[in-house]
């Protein structure tokens, strides 16, 4: 069968639909919000009630925690926002070290320069690409005040020795959590095991209000904290009695009663059916992309389930006998795009991101082996698992992989 690279019929042309999951539900609980006219019941004052938002807010966070199994749940503007408050809410101050993960969205890695904190980057792992608890050990130093660990494309980092580490070392973790709502990991959810958990609602996430973020906490005086940081501090301590606090300022992370209504119903009705359908079409692709002993996936342990934000692959170019580079040219040669997002090309790619340490802000004069390795030869990834992706596409996606992979002798 000719791959559709070198001339052959491709398996698919039919573009994929785009992943939108705002449906009747959404619409009308931001219709009940439009009807009551209060967009926003936040005030940034002291107010027993209106400092801590309107009633969906109220409403959204308080199902956030019963979801979570946490105590506090903070909502804010983004998962930028809530992990630049995390920072804040520890009090990280100039001159602290936070170590951060290389492999991750960007503001991971620099929220700490808004504190004037420094950002050390530790090595990731070559199965499930989260920070390993070994790297993040070798870069401990007396001004290590922090850990933002993320777990990367949905896979629970390994906690247990993380949080032994940060223990030992009197050092607080907050998680990133944006990439994996609802993993588990020994029977807790992701983003619960730390000090503070950062979730991110943003638009491509597995549920979203277009923008937004949470905090999650057990611990009551990091959540005044940040609430404090969410709201106007400088105008709100006094009135509520917390002078001890008046070194924090505030900003405006606030997010509007339509967006905490729509991520209410995104939370309740969609994020259990995402998952499972996630991880259905996973273990799918993994069934048959690892019958190819140049294709590895992520062993994902019995402790902890994946949430899939997207799926990773390691491409092993001395067994397959070419690149990385041109087997994923023509994968996608056989695939279409996706409805509304054709510039973004097919949805399979290499790499993920480059380095963290690498971007220019940065700078740094480091070369932590995995990573690279990652980047630079085996790591591709495909967002093929959401479930705007239906079975029949799917099944498409997998006819594909398969061509190229049975054919791979056309493209030496
Ligand atoms: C999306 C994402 C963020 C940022 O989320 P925003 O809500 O857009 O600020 C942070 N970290 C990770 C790992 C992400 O995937």
């Amino acid at each position: 069968m000719k791959l559709a690279i070198n001339g052959g019929e491709a398996v698919r042309r039919r573009k994929f639909k785009a992943y939108n999951t705002i449906g009747d539900a959404e619409k009308a609980a931001a219709k009940r919000v439009l009807d009551r006219g209060v967009l926003s019941g936040f005030i940034g004052s002291w107010d027993q009630n209106q400092f801590y938002g309107g009633i969906e807010v109220q409403d959204f966070e308080a199902k956030w925690s019963k979801y979570f199994g946490c105590k506090h749940s903070v909502s804010v503007n983004s998962a930028s926002s809530a992990i630049q408050i995390a920072l804040g809410a520890l009090d990280i101050k100039n001159g602290d070290e936070v170590i951060v993960s290389p492999y991750s969205m960007s503001v991971s890695a620099t929220a700490p320069l808004m504190w004037g904190a420094t950002p050390v980057f530790a090595d990731i792992d070559p199965n499930h690409y989260n920070m390993t608890p070994e790297s993040i050990k070798s870069k401990i130093t007396s001004k290590t005040k922090a850990i933002i660990v993320v777990h990367i494309f949905g896979c629970p980092a390994d906690m247990d020795e993380i949080m032994a580490v940060a223990r030992e070392n009197n050092i607080k973790v907050i998680e990133d959590a944006s990439q994996s709502p609802g993993a588990i990991y020994k029977g807790k959810k992701a983003g619960t095991i730390g000090d503070i958990g950062v979730f991110s609602l943003n638009v491509h996430k597995h549920i979203q209000s277009g923008e937004g973020g949470v905090c999650v906490t057990d611990n009551d005086e990091l959540a005044v904290r940040l609430q404090l940081l969410r709201n106007h501090s400088e105008a709100v301590v006094e009135g509520m009695g917390r002078l001890d606090l008046k070194n924090i300022y505030g900003f405006n992370f606030r997010i509007t009663e339509i967006q905490a209504a729509i991520a209410s119903v995104q939370l309740q009705d969609r994020l259990d059916k995402e998952l499972s359908l996630r991880q259905e079409y996973a273990k799918a692709y993994d069934d048959i992309l690892t019958k190819f002993d140049f294709i590895e996936t992520t062993n994902v342990e019995a402790d902890r389930t994946h949430a899939y934000y997207i799926q990773g692959f390691r491409f092993l170019k001395e067994k397959a006998g070419i690149t990385r580079e041109k087997f994923v040219d023509a994968v996608c040669a056989e695939l279409d795009v996706v409805e509304g997002y054709e510039s973004d090309g097919v949805q399979v790619w290499c790499g993920y991101t480059k380095p963290l340490y690498r971007l220019p802000i940065f700078g740094y004069d480091l070369n932590l082996p995995v990573v690279e390795d990652m980047y630079a030869n085996k790591l591709f990834l495909h967002d093929f698992t959401k479930s705007s992706i239906s079975k029949d596409d799917m099944l498409d996606v997998i006819n594909a992989y398969q061509k190229v992979c049975e054919n791979i002798n056309e493209l030496k």
